[in-house]
């Protein structure tokens, strides 16, 4: 178990060297019924996947892990998993001395650019979840190719030990876990607010093809974002695939 100090995540833990998708693995071992807390993680992924078919680039040297999860959540409430992740991961990075913020729904950036993308996906019934399989890659040492997109190392100067890195981002996810299951989102949104470079500011969200331009007032308790327009009204944006967020 490398060490690691959690009750619940990384109860199992499954490496590759390298992989096609950490995501498609644990979905496919969740769906044989593998144990919450298991974390699949690879030193490389050949198809890393962002959303709605976009693709991850996962060099040597990032972290690139998922997690199955199975909270006994309403699957209304499935996009608070995606907040708590990033919540998690900022903290880490946090730690680290670097200057991490969150972009909701799923990003988590340093400078403005993005240094972890955070993958959901849920498999549910009407009223129960059955499991979430999250991911999180980081950028770490690895190379990026794009510019919009930083490492820690870029933005410390320094190479940083991985492993230990991996090991504290799985030890919040665990304390944070275990605040969800027993007092609810509540005191995660509190952490999240925080850490948030998105409330406050004015955006423009595509939803449903629409064009909505506002400022980005709050999230509510399942995750969604409130935008409140120029008329004063606000707008509820769930969080899910067709969505683009951009500040202005
Ligand atoms: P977003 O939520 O920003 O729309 P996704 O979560 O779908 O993006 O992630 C895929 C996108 O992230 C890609 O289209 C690419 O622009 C960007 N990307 C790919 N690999 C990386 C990486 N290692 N670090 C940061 N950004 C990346």
């Amino acid at each position: 178990r490398y060490g690691l100090q959690t009750r619940l995540i990384g109860s199992k833990i499954v490496h590759f060297n390298v992989t096609g998708s950490t995501h498609l693995v644990a979905r496919q071992l969740a769906e044989r019924g593998i144990e919450e807390g298991t974390v699949v993680i690879a030193e490389t992924q050949t198809r890393g996947k962002g959303r709605l078919g976009r693709k991850w680039s996962a060099r040597q040297g990032g972290i690139w892990m998922t997690v199955v999860l199975k909270p006994k959540i309403d699957p209304m409430h499935a996009a608070s998993i995606t907040l708590m992740a990033a919540v998690s991961v900022t903290k880490a990075l946090r730690e680290l001395g670097l200057e991490a913020v969150i972009k909701w729904p799923n990003d988590v950036l340093v400078n403005g650019k993005k240094i972890c993308g955070i993958l959901t996906e849920m498999s549910a019934e009407t009223d129960m979840v059955n499991f979430i399989i999250l991911s999180a890659g980081i950028n770490v040492n690895n190379e990026v190719p794009l510019d919009i997109a930083t490492t820690a190392r870029a933005e410390l100067g320094h190479k940083v030990d991985r492993l230990k890195l991996a090991q504290s981002i799985l030890e919040e996810l665990d304390e944070d876990y275990a605040t969800l299951r027993e007092q609810g989102f509540t005191p995660i949104l509190w952490n999240w607010r925080r850490y948030s470079d998105t409330l406050g500011r004015p955006v423009e969200v595509t939803y449903q093809g629409e064009a909505i331009r506002g400022i980005a007032q709050d999230v509510d308790d399942a995750g969604s974002l409130l935008v409140k327009l120029a008329d004063g009204s606000v707008r509820k944006i769930v969080s899910g695939d067709c969505i683009h967020l951009r500040s202005l």
